[in-house]
């Protein structure tokens, strides 16, 4: 039963690499940025705080999160173990969770960290579509879909996240290297933390991940 961070600047491909991971383990991905949109989508008052924070690049505040999280997190469907995919991005977050899994007696298996330079972030993240409605995701030069805007999958109009835009994402970065890379430190003197080289090819950076993560 594993438990598994998957830490990485926004636009390194966690989501992608989430999806594989998940399939190949049996692990049930979480992660915290997709429960947001489905809030948002559905209009509900979590969505609508979170809003208001995500338009902007800025992160949700920390308790909001972690009680997220924690709910989610005793779920019967997690008892085979579980993949977080965009928490914890705090300091504050990670201490909270790493406390509240000791509690349960529970600790995480490993932190994948994922990691590539700006310039590259910043060209897959503004390239990046996403199916609104099957959730595929593409990108405009390194996997288009087959007709320009409308998804392989199911035929819907491809659309860009709204924190997908050049100058959010530049925010985004920022926050990245202000509130969630000290995360990098943190792990390390937890023992937890494995690095993963994220400016290659996805089969290349799954096949390092399974490497680390065992068979
Ligand atoms: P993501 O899809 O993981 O890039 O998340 C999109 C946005 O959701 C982030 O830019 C934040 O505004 C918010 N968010 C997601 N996860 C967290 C988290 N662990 N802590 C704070 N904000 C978060």
């Amino acid at each position: 039963m594993k438990r598994v961070v998957l830490l990485g600047p926004p636009g390194v491909g966690k989501g992608t690499q989430a999806g594989l991971i998940s399939k190949k383990y049996d692990l049930l991905h979480i992660s915290t940025g997709d429960i947001f949109r489905a809030n948002i989508k559905e209009g509900t008052p979590l969505g609508k705080t979170a809003a208001g924070y995500m338009e902007k690049g800025l992160l949700v505040p920390d308790e909001l999160v972690c009680d997220l999280v924690e709910d989610r997190l005793t779920k019967d469907d997690c008892e085979n173990g579980y993949l977080l995919d965009g928490f914890p991005r705090t300091v504050f977050q990670a201490e909270r969770f790493d406390a509240w899994l000791a509690a349960r007696g529970e600790s995480l298996s490993v932190v994948l960290d994922i990691q590539a330079s700006n310039d590259i972030l910043m060209e897959r993240a503004v390239g990046r579509r996403l199916c609104p409605k099957c959730g595929k995701s593409f990108h405009v030069k390194y996997d288009p879909p087959k007709a320009e805007g409308i998804c392989d999958n199911c035929g819907s109009e491809l659309i860009q996240r709204a924190d997908d835009r050049a100058e959010t994402v530049s925010k985004r970065l920022q926050v990245y290297a202000d509130q969630t890379s000290p995360l990098v430190e943190y792990y390390k003197g937890t023992g937890k933390l494995a690095e993963v080289e994220g400016s290659r090819t996805v089969p290349e950076i799954f096949e390092d991940i399974c490497a680390l993560l065992g068979e």
